[in-house]
């Protein structure tokens, strides 16, 4: 599929480190998911290299940050033209390294340029406060200023969006960024990468460290460790975090997490039952229900049980899987061997324990599996409990209002929720009865760039995108002023 890049410079297979293109020592293969075939094989960076990243960050930093904002604002602006202006060739990496069909692929492009947009705009908006004093002889005020080296830990299930919403808000709140792709998907970073240099963006303001899973870990221990990092932004597992935010207890690194899910889509009898169809195949087939805000468990209220599960199964029985460059395909392959893996023990385990398969069920050749809907799930079910990343609609039945709430509540979980309902009253009752980041109310995909996104509980800490997602990039100084 990359030979038919429009522009073959973008893609790029080494790390970037103050502006130079690092070779490293060893490289690692990237395959298509959809084939087996090898794209490319990239630099296998370590620790050595992460700190030279950022030792080359830290040297960055005084000229990035003593650049007028709207300076700063100006170079993301033309990092984000030439996103756009390169959305098709980036499109088309993404879906290769990553799987998703083509259109979503182009699309992620878009979203995740939107960020970088976004905070170009914000940049010029980091503004301080003066405050009524206590004392007619001073003065107080309040700066924002850049909190300093920030590092990216990001995901292989949106390669360039998840990296955006991080590293636009860091640059333009005046930081340099160290970034770790994740090893399945390091090409779309690295092209992005490209055309952040080809913008201007200075050299060793923003650094890309590539590595395979196990120097991975290596670079996330030296980016953890580091005095000289002040941010860590990571998004993935909750395992995964629980570790990286003790590897930054020493530094007392400010963090920003946001982890797993296990999104509860409710359909209440009052609902219209097509637009929660339309909503429920959105938010649980999207990138093959592999992102952390896909729906993970539906509960259906009695009344409208049947017919809804009727309608669902029907229409994902009619969805096209297969590779994401054949056209109609709405369901590419899973990322790795060991999703599939997953998904197939939840669908197992939901059959053992009494489930009833509505529509697909079953692994199909190399890494793709089945759209798949099982009635009459139950909650000692494994599916209940843990978060799938694949396309598996398990669905629940319920009686009361109040039991839907708990049983959405029942994890430890909080990213996001959704539900369908015409009820004006139940609309505020439930939206505010759910222990979750955000809450889709009569809608499937809730995501954009200038709203909140992130969890409570164990989902995570902070906000990416939006006003909000400029608050981790900046530390408030406070200043007391005498002798007026
Ligand atoms: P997830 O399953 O959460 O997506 P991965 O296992 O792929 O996460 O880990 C994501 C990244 O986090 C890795 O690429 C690595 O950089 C970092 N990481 C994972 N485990 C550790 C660890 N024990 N110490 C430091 N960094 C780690």
């Amino acid at each position: 599929p990359l030979a038919l890049l429009k522009d073959p410079s973008l893609l790029k297979t080494d790390g970037l480190i103050n502006g130079q293109w690092v070779k490293g020592g060893a490289r690692f293969d990237v395959h298509d998911p959809a084939t087996g075939q090898k794209l490319a094989d990239v630099a296998n960076l370590g620790a050595a290299d992460a700190e030279a990243a950022i030792a080359a960050a830290d040297k960055a930093w005084p000229a990035w940050r003593a650049r007028s904002a709207k300076e700063r604002a100006n170079l993301l602006r033309k990092w984000y033209d030439l996103l756009m202006a390169n959305q098709e060739d980036l499109g088309r990496i993404l879906t290769a390294e990553q799987g998703k069909p083509f259109a979503e692929g182009k699309g992620e492009i878009a979203y995740g340029a939107s960020f970088v947009e976004w905070f170009a705009e914000e940049a010029k908006r980091v503004n301080g406060e003066t405050l009524p004093t206590f004392d007619p002889n001073r003065r107080l005020l309040v700066l924002k200023q850049p909190i300093g080296v920030c590092a990216a830990i990001t995901p292989w299930n949106f390669p360039l969006a998840m990296i955006t919403r991080k590293v636009a808000p860091a640059l333009a709140a005046g930081c340099p960024v160290v970034i770790k792709p994740a090893e399945l998907t390091p090409l779309t970073a690295l092209a992005a990468a490209e055309l952040a240099v080809r913008a201007g963006i200075p050299a060793g303001v923003l650094n890309v460290i590539t590595a395979d899973s196990q120097q991975s870990i290596a670079v996330g221990k030296a980016l953890c460790a580091s005095d000289t990092v002040r941010h860590l932004s990571f998004t993935g597992s909750t395992e995964v975090g629980r570790i990286l935010m003790a590897q930054c207890a020493p530094t007392v690194k400010k963090l920003a997490l946001e982890l797993g899910g296990n999104a509860p889509f409710i359909v209440f009898d009052d609902a219209d039952i097509d637009s929660a169809v339309e909503g429920a195949l959105a938010s649980k087939y999207r990138n093959a229900g592999q992102t952390c805000v896909c729906a993970n468990r539906f509960y259906v209220q009695a009344g409208v049980y049947d017919e809804f599960v009727k309608k669902f199964a029907a229409k994902v029985q009619a969805f096209k899987v297969g590779n994401g460059f054949e056209d109609g395909v709405v369901q590419g392959p899973l990322i790795e061997d060991a999703a599939v893996d997953k998904v197939q023990r939840h669908v197992d385990d939901a059959v053992a324990k009494g489930g009833t398969v509505v529509a697909g069920g079953k692994k199909l050749q190399g890494q793709f599996f089945e759209p798949t809907v099982v009635a009459g799930a139950k909650a000692d079910m494994l599916c209940a409990r843990e978060e799938t990343f694949g396309p598996f609609a398990p669905v629940f039945k319920f009686e009361t209002e109040q039991e839907a709430i708990d049983a959405a509540n029942n994890t430890e979980f909080g990213l996001a929720s959704y539900f369908y309902s015409r009820d004006v009253g139940r609309i505020f009752r439930v939206s505010e009865a759910l222990e979750y980041g955000m809450v889709g109310i009569n809608v499937g995909i809730l995501a954009t760039e200038h709203v909140p996104f992130g969890g409570v509980k164990q989902s995570g800490l902070g906000r990416e995108g939006s006003h909000h997602g400029m608050d981790d990039y900046v530390e408030i100084k406070y200043l007391c002023l005498g002798d007026v």
